[in-house]
This record gives C-alpha cells, structure tokens and sequence, in this order.
C-alpha cells in the first residue's frame, strides 16, 4: 500500500499554497532602498503588481531610527527630481548646507583656529541636497506606497526566499501577527539591510581590505556648532547660510566625527574611525564615546555633555564596509542598498549607491515584465555595479591615516568632490548608468577614470607620509575655485547625447589636468622647501613614475589655454600660516 501521509513540511508547503498570493514584484525590507524602488518601479511600470514586507511596525520612530541622514547631489537629485519627493523634503526635512569639515589643532580646544572646508554662501538651488530624519522619510514613503495602491506589509517578516528560475515564480514565506503564509512572486527584490537574507542564502558575501567602525547617537536638541565661539571674525565667515545645516565633519588622525541636524529637532552625532587606529572598545558604549570624544574632541563632548538627558539612543557598528559577488541576476532576482554592498560614510554616498542601483534594477525588471531577454544586460548592470563601488572604494581604503592632515586633507577632498560632480553626478544626471553597455567611449573613459583615481589616491598617501606640516586660521571655501561650481552646476545642465559625450570626455581630460596640477605643485613645492633626505628620495620617485610624468606633460599643455588657480592644492587663496 502506498503511504498517504505528507512529511510534515509537504503538509506546511500545501497549507501555506491554498492561501497564496501572487505578484510581479516582491520587495524584501521596506528601509530606504526598498520604499523607493517601489516608488521608482511603479512610475516605470504602472502596470506592475509590487509588495513591499517590512519587519518593522509603522510609523518607526523619528530620530532614532537608522544613519543615512546626510544626502548629496546623485540621492538629492533621485529623491527630489525622479521620485518626485519635492514637497516631503522641502517641508518635513532640511535643506543642507553642504558637506563642510574642521580640521584638528593641537588641542581641538577652540573651533576658530582649525583649518574650515566648506560653503560661505548656500549653493544654487538645482543642486540643493538634504538632511533626512530617517525615521520621517520611511514613514512618509510606507504612507505614499499606500496611496498609490501597492501592498506594502509592515510588521511582517520574510522568514525565507526560494527561488525557483525555472517556474514563472519565486516563493517566499512570510510572517505576520504569528501567521505564516506563502507569497509568490516572479521578481524577488532582496533590500533587507545588513540582514541581507539572499546574499547569505546564496553565499554571495565579498570581504573588503577597508576596515572601520562606527558608533553614533542621537540628542534631543539641536547642538549648534556655530555657537561654539562667538569671535565676529569666524561668526562673519559665512555670508549666507547656516553652520549648523552642514554635514559637519570634525577631523583628526584616523577619524572623523559628524554632526548632522534633523528636521525632527534632535542632533545626529557620529564617531567613526579606522579600526587600526582607534580600537573599538574605547567607544562601544556611550561613556566610552563621550570620554573618546572629551580626549579628540573636547569642545563636542562639552556640548554633548550638557545635554546627556536628552540622548535618544546609541548604536555601534564594527567594521561596516563589504562587497558582494554579484547583485544582479537574470533569474529574476536583485539585490539592492545594504543588502548588496556598503563603502563607507564619509561623503555619504550610501544613498547615491541605493539611487544608482534602484534606478538599474528598476530597469532590468519593467524590460523582463515586458518580455525581453534581460541575460546580457542584467551581467553588464551586474558589472557596472560593482566595477563602480569596487573603484568608489579606494576614496577610503587606507585613506583614514590623512584625515588629520588639514593641507593633503583639503587638496583630496576638492579633488574627491570635483570628480564626483565631474564624472558619477554627470552621468546619474543624464541617466546614462543606464546606456553603460551600449557607449563604448562611456565605459572606455570611466575606464580612464578609474586608473587615473587609483593612481592619485595613492599619490595622496605617498604625500602625507613626508609631509605633515600644522596648519592654522584657514577658511577654503569650495566656491574659491571656478572648477567646483562649474562642475557642480555642469552636472545639471540638460545635454544631448552628442553633446552628453563631448561634456564628458571634456570632464575626464579636465580631472586629469587637476591631477597632473596636483602632482606638480606637491613636487615642486617639496623639492624646492625641504632639504630631508626622505623626502627628497620620494621627489626623485615620482618624477620617474612614467604615469606621474604623462600627467604632468597633460597638465602643462592644457594648463596653457585653461589655467586653473592651484591654490586649492595648498590650502585655498586665504592660507594663513603653515608651520613646519
Ligand atoms: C555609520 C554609518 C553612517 C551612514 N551615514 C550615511 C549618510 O550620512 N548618508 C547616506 O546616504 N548613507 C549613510 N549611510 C548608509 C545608509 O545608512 C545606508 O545606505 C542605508 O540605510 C541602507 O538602506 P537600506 O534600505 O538598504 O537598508 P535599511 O535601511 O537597513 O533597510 C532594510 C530594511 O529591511 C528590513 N528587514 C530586514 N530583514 C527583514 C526580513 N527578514 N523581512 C522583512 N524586512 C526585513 C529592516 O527592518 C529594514 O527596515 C551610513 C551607514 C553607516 C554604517
């Protein structure tokens, strides 16, 4: 006689089936990535039938909730102009001045004598950028997904992904109020965090070289670093605009510490730092952070302390960053935001790296529902990816040692940010991530690029091991050099496609020019002002670096009908003193 009974999963399996549901997309964490490829799929795809699960119960707190406060260009551009979030942001967050950075002192005691990087006067407009309380933009965004119709599950945990590549549909089992069900779906959208459920699942985690840690808290009172002195001088720095509405970045040796407002009234403060220089155990716990913060940077701590009772939280994150295999799959999966890869905070480009993504994976699925053959774009889209974050990297890895470095500080992070505008923003703002595959001469200069930002980061780190002069009283404004606001404003203006690829082989033979610049003048200024035999031998190293030398000549023929100010390489127009 032949058995009857199920195994108890087969019976589980049929139970959960009778009750099945079935849509075209199924979103797995419903944080910042998830919300908005939901909203980004819908505009794309009206027609698509999308479900977001979420664990957590909405609202989530405001305040707080998670980091990924600060926005830049590429997120601002996403969240405002392609998602059509304009009034959230222009009511309910706060518009940001800027990335702005102070650069330690001996003793850190008084703020107007660090080294200040940042705006005087608010940027134009078509660039403007956000301070995001997390908490309010996911509960906005759960709330958008409802009026707009889709299935958005909060409270409800994915238990666990099957994929099936060869049926029409993917299963997930989820659970809610203590109920299990089964969802089908034919796409899976992976966008669970750091909780990356099909990262695991498929072993697809990649370790990275690049090792620091953070920990972070919120306070109930906006601390403003612009009261920090009342000297008129410093005060009368900034011509238009608020200190307080920067990312600030209080900078030292191996560390950086933000402080970001939020919309909600309370303060994000930040610690974070290469693991190598600062041990985590020193800051693990509030206490330890704040007596961290009293030994780097005591004029923060002092206004943290005066304000203990108002601490909402307090987190901690040991070596954030990590890569992945791969992202992107034809077999009718994706993952995207944290649930993929992270880099690092220190230009916030998490929120950049969810835009990009959101936007391809957005595009590979609403071609698969529409019935194209996706196999080979999906692996281009899949490449590009993490071609982009693996060379985004190098930004950071082994970078930390020359944060206390106020004049190789400045010059890396004018030449960070005006390569960001020249090269990633103008492309994310023309959409052409998306045309990657189809433009040889794109990927043959993002190519050029990212050979180019290998070789300067790595000059950056060879200068600050001879050359680690004080600094003092500077103010270097961003807008000091007519580069910056041309590229930032560059990267807005709408081109053709022709137009498009002349604007950036024109932005990658300029960064070439800054990077020969910068070569230059660190050669010559060394070679001329320091009689150290180190420093010498490091000289005659770099003039007979065949790359070095090509970009020098580059620099020196395009120097000739477009000079560019080098002061931005040593400490801006308004240098005051550098002391030996
Ligand atoms: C220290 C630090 C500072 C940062 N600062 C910035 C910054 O200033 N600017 C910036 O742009 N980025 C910043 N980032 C990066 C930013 O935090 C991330 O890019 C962003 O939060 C990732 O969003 P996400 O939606 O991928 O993940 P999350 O926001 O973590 O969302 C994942 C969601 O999935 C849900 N989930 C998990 N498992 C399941 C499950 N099984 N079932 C259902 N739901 C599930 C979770 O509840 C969560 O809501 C920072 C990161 C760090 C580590």
């Amino acid at each position: 006689m032949r058995s009857t009974g199920d195994s108890p999963f087969q019976k589980r399996e049929k139970t959960i089936e009778a009750s099945s549901e079935r849509y075209d997309v199924a979103i797995v964490g419903g944080g910042i990535a998830g919300l908005t490829l939901a909203l980004q799929l819908k505009k794309c795809h009206p027609a698509s039938n999308i479900l977001v699960v979420e664990k957590q119960q909405h609202p989530v707190p405001e305040a707080a909730h998670k980091v990924g406060e600060s926005t830049v260009e590429i997120a601002a551009h996403y969240l405002r102009d392609i998602l059509g979030l304009q009034e959230h942001l222009q009511k309910q967050q706060l518009p940001k001045f800027g990335l702005r950075f102070f650069f330690s002192t001996a003793d850190n005691q008084d703020i107007t004598r660090r080294v200040e990087l940042g705006h005087a006067t608010l940027p134009p407009q078509s660039v403007e950028s956000y301070q995001l309380d997390r908490g309010r933009l996911e509960n906005a965004l759960g709330r958008e997904l409802l009026r707009q119709k889709m299935s958005f599950l909060d409270g409800c945990k994915v238990q666990q992904i099957s994929l099936h590549p060869e049926s029409d549909v993917h299963r997930l089992h989820i659970q809610q109020d203590g109920c299990e069900r089964e969802i089908q779906a034919r796409w899976v959208v992976d966008a669970s965090g750091r909780s990356s459920l099909l990262k695991r699942q498929l072993g697809l985690a990649k370790k990275v070289e690049h090792h620091a840690n953070a920990v972070w808290f919120r306070i109930g009172f906006p601390i403003d670093i612009n009261a920090w002195s009342t000297d008129p001088t410093w005060q009368a720095r900034i011509r238009d605009g608020k200190r307080s509405l920067s990312t600030n970045h209080l900078m030292g040796p191996g560390y950086w510490v933000w402080l970001i407002p939020l919309a909600s009234g309370s303060i994000s403060v930040g610690i974070v730092t290469d693991a190598r220089m600062h041990p985590f155990e020193q800051m693990n716990r509030f206490e330890r952070a704040l007596a961290w913060l009293h030994e780097h940077e005591p004029q923060c701590a002092e206004a943290v302390e005066q304000h203990c009772n108002e601490v909402q939280d307090f987190r901690v994150m040991k070596d954030y960053a990590y890569s992945c295999e791969q992202v992107y799959s034809h077999e009718r999966w994706c993952l995207t935001g944290e649930a993929g890869v992270f880099l690092d905070p220190f230009y916030s480009p998490g929120s950049d790296l969810i835009a990009i993504s959101n936007g391809l994976v957005c595009d590979l699925i609403s071609r698969e529902l529409d019935g194209e053959d996706i196999e080979e774009r999906a692996a281009i889209h899949n490449r590009l990816l993490l071609i982009l974050n693996d060379s985004w990297r190098g930004t950071y890895e082994y970078q930390y040692p020359l944060m206390g470095n106020a004049q190789v500080m400045v010059a890396k992070i004018i030449w960070d940010i005006a390569i960001y505008w020249a090269v990633p923003g103008l492309l994310y703002f023309h959409d052409k991530f998306l045309s990657f595959g189809d433009s040889p001469a794109i990927a043959m200069n993002l190519l050029r690029f990212s050979i180019l930002s290998d070789h300067i980061q790595r000059f950056l780190r060879e200068w600050h091991a001879i050359d680690q002069r004080a600094a003092y009283d500077t103010f270097v404004r961003y807008y000091d050099f007519d580069f910056m606001l041309k590229l930032q404003i560059g990267m807005t203006t709408r081109l053709s496609d022709a137009e498009f690829d002349t604007q950036f082989a024109i932005n990658v033979r300029f960064v070439e020019q800054l990077a020969g610049q910068l070569v230059s003048t660190v050669i010559e200024e060394l070679a001329h002002h320091s009689q150290d035999e180190t420093v010498q031998s490091r000289v005659q190293l770099w003039k007979s670096d065949a790359f070095l030398i090509e970009l020098i000549a580059l620099y020196q023929q395009e120097n000739k009908t477009n000079p560019i100010n080098a002061s931005w390489i040593t400490l801006g127009p308004q240098r005051q003193e550098v002391a030996r």
